[in-house]
């Protein structure tokens, strides 16, 4: 790249991050998203309203088209749950906060009162007999790492235990599983998310309990003598038609190859979805408003996509790369926002060595926005069927350390997202398309 270029790139920069920070309406988005239609969980009513309101939000961010895409997607219901624990054989059962893991049975509303074995891994599991395991609570007692320097290598670690533990426990005939919460909080917050039943295996409760709680039923179970008594209602109640909802800016010299930029619209069913992905849908359409406002014209046709059901089926990301398979579609990158609203801090992708290498000249671009890391190796959920595709994709890298103390919980509300961070972390984006349209560097 002449000095030249590579000028006139660092000005577009600037313009974009200008234009954002000063002019950006994706605070205000968030704003509305979370306070007046809240949590959305696929098939609810208010994943209804969310799919309006992007529709409608992509128009007013002046896209040359907009569009729904039909996705069939999974309906789970949570319902009334609450959990009581025995912490000692003279004691008292007492309430504790939990959460249903998403997609898990409940105990249909009826009291299920057993006893509670500790394992801290699914190698002590293994370890058991069928006998000492069987109608009893297992507690997988598996604590989030907090030695990594950043936290999702740490989720990456521990996530498999709220994914797997029914799978695992399924084959012992156990009456249900409480968990650690996946969580780096020191507090009592129950972390949701979705977990996992072997097929044609039984069904049984799964639950979240909070760091806190962990602890304390952990030194209970030492001394023997902990019971619980759970009661929920959580269940699958089929299918519902949802949509991925599109908006488009034309491709001025090539309108058939895609760009695309995108977040998830559906959220938990607690909490507000705000960094999970408020965020990064209305980062995506941040990055479209810019290029409008700002004009300018992109050679790739770019699209925004709010996928629909990342949290507890994918059914989304899947819908939309079935389409563009059908249709033929070519794109050339696909960028999600997935991982908090914090301040930008790098770009994972799946780019080969050469296409690195190739890129690496347009880094000390980013450094002044603090976005430095692009040597990560990875990509958001919903873009991961366009990558099975041979589709270079990538994921937003924000600053990870506080994430996963909110994440799936009450918590990810819109006063936890900082304003001047979501507006830097969408220029990021929009930097990123910039650069890879501009100079067809992945074409
Ligand atoms: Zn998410």
């Amino acid at each position: 790249m002449s000095s030249i270029g590579q000028h006139k790139d660092s000005i577009a920069f600037k313009n974009i991050a200008t234009h954002i920070l000063t002019q950006g309406k994706c605070y205000q988005d968030l704003r509305v998203l979370c306070k007046t239609i809240g949590h959305r969980l696929s098939g609810s009513a208010q994943a209804s309203k969310a799919v309006e309101w992007a529709e409608q939000t992509l128009r007013e961010a002046g896209c040359d088209t907009v569009w729904l895409q039909p996705v069939q997607v999974p309906v789970w219901r949570r319902g009334e749950e609450h959990l009581a624990l025995k912490f000692s054989k003279e004691g008292d059962f007492i309430d504790v906060p939990m959460s249903s893991l998403g997609n898990s049975e409940g105990t249909g509303g009826r009291l299920l009162k057993a006893p509670i074995v500790m394992v801290r891994s699914f190698d002590e599991f293994e370890q058991l007999s069928k006998e000492a395991v069987e109608g009893k609570i297992i507690f997988f007692n598996y604590p989030f790492r907090q030695d990594f320097a950043h936290t999702f290598p740490g989720y990456g670690d521990a996530v498999k235990y709220r994914w797997q533990s029914p799978m695992i426990a399924g084959k012992k005939n156990v009456a249900g599983i409480i968990i650690r919460s996946i969580s780096t909080g020191e507090d009592d917050y129950p972390h949701t998310g979705s977990t996992k039943y072997e097929d044609g295996s039984p069904r049984f409760p799964a639950v979240a309990i909070g760091n806190k709680t962990a602890d304390k039923l952990e030194k209970a179970c030492l001394k023997g003598n902990t019971e619980a008594i759970l009661k929920s209602e959580c269940r699958m109640q089929g299918t519902a038609m949802s949509f991925n909802v599109i908006g488009e800016i034309t491709g001025s010299s090539k309108p058939k190859d895609f760009i695309l930029v995108g977040g998830h619209l559906d959220s938990w069913d607690i909490g507000e979805g705000a960094h999970d992905d408020g965020a990064g849908c209305v980062q995506s359409i941040e990055v479209l408003r810019a290029y409008k406002q700002l004009g300018i014209r992109p050679k790739h046709s770019i699209r925004a996509v709010m996928f629909m059901n990342e949290e507890n089926g994918l059914k989304g990301g899947l819908a939309y790369a079935d389409s563009a398979l059908a249709r033929k579609e070519k794109h050339v990158f696909a960028l999600e926002s997935d991982a908090g609203g914090f301040s930008p801090r790098g770009i994972e992708t799946t780019m080969s060595k050469k296409q690195r290498e190739q890129f690496k000249k347009y880094i000390p671009l980013f450094l002044p926005y603090g976005v430095y890391n692009f040597d990560e190796e990875g990509g958001g959920a919903d873009v991961s069927p366009l990558k099975k595709q041979g589709v270079v994709v990538g994921e937003l890298l924000p600053d990870s350390q506080r994430y996963f103390d909110v994440h799936h919980t009450d918590n990810d509300v819109f006063e936890t997202v900082n304003h001047r961070e979501l507006k830097l972390g969408a220029a990021a984006m929009a930097m990123l398309i910039y650069v890879v349209d501009q100079h067809e560097l992945l074409d």
